[in-house]
Order: C-alpha cells, then structure tokens, then sequence
C-alpha cells in the first residue's frame, strides 16, 4: 500500500528518530494528523525552541541553555570532584540521586572502534585541560559496557601519572545495563561504592 505523500514524508521523518522501526513512526504520523492543529503548532513549536535554546556549557560540555551551565556556575558544588560520564542524560539520572555534590564532565559519547569512535572524537582534550592542582578526584562513571570500559581505562591512564585520585562507580548493575535507566537508590549506592582504581 502506498502512503500518499505527506504522509509518507511524516513517517520517513519519525523512523530517523532512534528506536523509531515503521510501525512506530506509522502510529505517531497517524497520531500527529489526529491531533488539533494548534497542539501540532505547540509540538513543533517546542522542538526549534529547544534547538534554537540549548547549547553546551563550554567548561563541562553539559547540554543547557546557559554558558557556563547551572552546575558549572554553582558556587555551591565542591569543585575539588569531577565527575565523568558520557552524555548529559547520565548526568541528569546522577543528579537525580542528590547524593553528587561536584562537577561533571560530559563526553559526548565512549571511545568505540567499531563505530570509528576515537578519543579525539570525543571532550577528553577538554577535560585534560581542566585538570589543575584544585582537582582531587575524578569519578568515571561510565555504562559497564564494552565501550564504557575501554573508555575508563583510557583515562584512568591518562589521569593517574597525573598524581589525581581517580576512581570509579561501583555497579550494582549486570553488563550492558544503561546508567541513565538505573533507579536512585542503585545510583547512590554506586557512587558511594565508587572504588580507586589501581
Ligand atoms: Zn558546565
């Protein structure tokens, strides 16, 4: 059966979306064309602000609106501590726990070979940058996945000679979990288990 176009350009736009397979984006184009004209105005019109509004904090790469980010410019956070992961989306699920107290550190992803995923693609150079006498520890706390350990490693091994403690969480999650769908109470748990890494 052939879509007749505006539709079909509707749904090729939702399956770009990730985790979006054509069944999917088929119930949200249906669902969109459903929808009051106005709540479609106010969904599109949510998604440029957003793009046109968020932007990276140029110390620590978190996604916010403001430049340095809310955390960055938070007198309050220990400055002595950061804490690294990949994407803002962990960030967010650390500070979700109120446990966390000090800076970040994202990425912007993991070291990946496979993918073509290297360390300059990566904010490592940035990171090296921010590590001066008034830093004590680095946190990683990057997903137990393949990717997230090689990416530890890597930087345990750059940070270390450095005469940094670096230590990382302790996962009460089996391999391959993801950090940002991991509840509270086990994040907590893992950054209060955080151990050196020898
Ligand atoms: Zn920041």
């Amino acid at each position: 059966m052939q879509y007749t176009k505006p539709l079909a350009r509707l749904i090729e736009e939702f399956q770009k979306l990730p985790g979006i397979g054509p069944k999917s984006a088929q119930r949200m184009a249906f669902h969109i064309l459903k929808m009051p004209s106005a709540e479609v105005q106010k969904f599109c019109d949510a998604i440029i602000y957003a793009k046109e509004k968020i932007k990276y904090c140029r110390t620590c790469f978190n996604m916010s609106s403001e430049d340095p980010c809310e955390i960055c410019s938070d007198e309050r956070r220990d400055k002595h501590t950061i804490c690294v992961v990949s994407e803002t989306r962990d960030l967010i699920a650390l500070e979700r726990t109120r446990e966390y107290k000090g800076l970040y550190h994202v990425l912007q992803g993991v070291i990946s070979p496979l993918d073509g995923i290297s360390p300059d693609d990566l904010r490592v150079k940035e990171l090296l940058n921010r590590l001066g006498s008034d830093i004590e520890e680095i946190i990683l706390a990057l997903n137990p996945s393949v990717e997230g350990e090689a990416t530890s490693l890597y930087l345990s091994r750059l940070i270390k000679p450095l005469g940094i403690k670096v230590t990382r969480i302790a996962f009460g999650l089996p391999v391959g979990a993801d950090l940002e769908y991991a509840d509270e109470v086990t994040l907590a748990k893992a950054l209060e288990g955080r151990r050196e890494i020898l």
